[in-house]
C-alpha cells in the first residue's frame, strides 16, 4: 500500500499515522522540530536584536522612555529633552503607557 504525501514538511519522512474511524480518516504526524528548524533561530536572532536596539533606544535618564530612533548615549548620554530640556517630539517615542489609550 503507498499513500503519496500531500504535505512533507522539510522533505523528512512522517514519524507517525493516526487512524480514526476504521482507518477511512487518518493524519501525518509530524516532528515539529525537524519541519521548522528556522524558525526559533529567527525568532532568537530577532529578540536578541531587540534587545540591542532596546539599549540604544532607551533613555536612561528621568524620563525613561523608548524612543523609535537611537539616542547619542555616547554622547549626551541621554534623550535630548533630559540632557537640555528640549522637549522630545511626542511622534518619536509611543505613548506613555500610563495612559490608557482606549480612554474616551
Ligand atoms: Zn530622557
Amino acid at each position: 500500500m503507498h499513500e503519496p504525501a500531500l504535505f512533507a514538511p522539510g522533505g523528512q519522512e512522517p514519524v507517525a499515522r493516526i487512524e480514526c474511524r476504521g482507518g477511512r480518516r487518518f493524519a501525518w504526524l509530524y516532528r515539529i522540530d525537524l519541519a521548522k528548524p528556522k524558525i526559533p533561530m529567527t525568532f532568537a536572532k530577532e529578540a536578541a536584536l531587540d534587545n540591542a536596539m532596546a539599549v540604544r533606544q532607551t533613555c536612561p535618564g528621568p524620563c525613561g522612555r523608548r524612543y523609535f530612533h537611537c539616542l547619542p548615549l555616547k554622547t549626551l548620554g541621554s534623550c535630548l529633552e533630559c540632557y537640555d530640556g528640549t522637549p522630545a517630539d511626542p511622534a518619536t517615542y509611543p505613548a506613555p503607557p500610563a495612559r490608557h489609550l482606549l480612554a474616551a
